[in-house]
């Protein structure tokens, strides 16, 4: 694996992005954010599962009016999560209309392809960053695709095409991206704000484009890169792109902050982002959030769902316990948990565990063996193995992990 680029270091209230600071996760809210309860309990709901970022849409008066709302109730709640303000468009007069909105953000992001069009881009940018100056806040310049400035287009397709030996569209494409990023950054520093103020996002959809456009600009700036597939998609696809794309490119020491753009499915879960966001950093070995559990796909040998069911009740009970482990206890979040279906290698793969439980698969004797510390501790059998070993579990963190002073 790489070292991560250096880069400048970014502050977001007690936050860090950048440098060596840890890689921050992140998520954003699909309430109204109009609504202060919902988009308070959203928020709250996502700080818990893990982000240490929340972005909200402001794109109306009633949505600048609600940030200091919202900010008060989740303080209020002891949530200390800062939130990101999302422009598009009319960015500039929310926040000089509502003056309390900057101030109740950690972050403002900025797409610079939605800042406005021909004569008033400028302007309405500046706007924005004199606002993010005055307010010390940093800011993320987010060029997204979808919304890719135009005119710089244009600019690049015409000097592409008078050029002795043209690229293709798509390389063309993933250029102006790149130069959108920096050029607005560097407009940003040319107003006043300091270059440890400024994340850099460029989000495409596709996963080639992704890395491709990520390693140029990871080459040419020292700005932190916050990461993220856009549109990523629904259920499954939507894990595995975001996986392709983002594993190269952390891999490869690129990236700072990350959020997996999910589509929820109807009545779906907003969290589930902020957990495949922790998978992906700690089943790289680039952070640790949560005990992780090792089971095996299962086979011919486990044919009833009680393996299934014992690893699921066990990865819910971690992930239920691990709030109150990860005040009182250190190093928790490190633990592994083996959950095996039969003997073939239940044992072997328990004893590389921290502690692990081998089912007894089709055939076998019902008999289940524990593993602790690579040592054959315990053979459960009955009716209650899952709850013995969840207690078994309990134990084994409270006499490994020591408390916090
Ligand atoms: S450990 Fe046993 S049950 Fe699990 S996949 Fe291997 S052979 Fe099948």
């Amino acid at each position: 694996m790489n070292p991560r680029r250096p880069t400048h270091l970014v502050s977001i209230g007690k936050v860090r992005i950048g440098a060596a600071a840890p890689i921050v996760v992140q998520s954003m809210t699909n309430t109204d954010t109009g609504d202060v309860e919902a988009t308070a309990a959203q928020v709250q709901d996502l700080a818990r599962a893990g982000s240490e970022l929340v972005r909200i849409t402001v794109n109306d008066d009633a949505a600048a009016a609600a940030v200091p709302r919202i900010r008060e109730r989740l303080d209020a709640q002891g949530v200390t999560v800062p939130l990101v303000g999302d422009f598009h468009f009319n960015g500039h007069k929310l926040l000089k209309d509502h003056p309390a909105c900057a101030p109740s953000l950690g972050k403002l992001r900025i797409n610079p392809g939605n800042v406005g069009r021909g004569s008033k881009r400028d302007p309405q940018f500046a706007e924005m960053i004199e606002i993010a100056c005055r307010h010390a806040k940093p800011v993320r310049i987010g060029v997204n695709w979808g919304s890719l400035d135009q005119d710089l287009l244009t600019r690049l397709m015409d000097e592409n095409s008078r050029s002795a030996a043209p690229k293709a569209a798509i390389e063309v494409m993933r250029e102006a991206i790149v130069v959108s990023a920096l050029e607005s950054a560097r407009r940003a520093e040319e107003l006043g704000l300091p270059a440890d103020h400024i994340v850099i996002s460029a989000k495409v959809s596709g996963v080639q484009d992704l890395i491709a456009v990520y390693r140029n600009l990871a080459a040419r700036c020292r700005y932190p890169l916050h990461l993220g597939l856009t549109e990523a998609g629904m259920g499954s696809k939507g894990i595995v792109a975001s996986t392709a794309a983002m594993g190269v490119l952390l891999q490869e020491g690129i990236g700072d902050t990350i959020r997996v753009s999910l589509t929820p499915e109807p009545g779906g879960d907003r969290t589930r982002e902020v957990i495949v966001a922790q998978e992906i950093l700690q089943t790289m070995g680039l952070r640790a959030f949560t005990p992780m559990v090792i089971a095996c796909p299962g086979c011919g040998r486990t044919t009833s769902t009680y393996f299934q069911e014992l690893a699921q009740k066990i990865q819910g009970y971690l992930r239920q316990r691990m709030p109150e482990w990860r005040q009182q206890r250190v190093g928790v979040a490190e633990m592994t948990v083996a959950v095996m279906g039969c003997v073939v290698n239940g044992p072997g793969e328990s004893k590389h565990a921290n502690i692990g439980i081998s089912l007894p698969g089709t055939g076998e004797r019902p008999v289940a063996p524990v593993y602790e510390d690579g040592q054959k501790t315990v053979t459960l059998k009955g009716e209650r193995i899952a709850e013995e070993f969840q207690e078994l579990v309990e134990r084994y963190v409270e006499r490994s992990y020591r408390e916090k002073a």
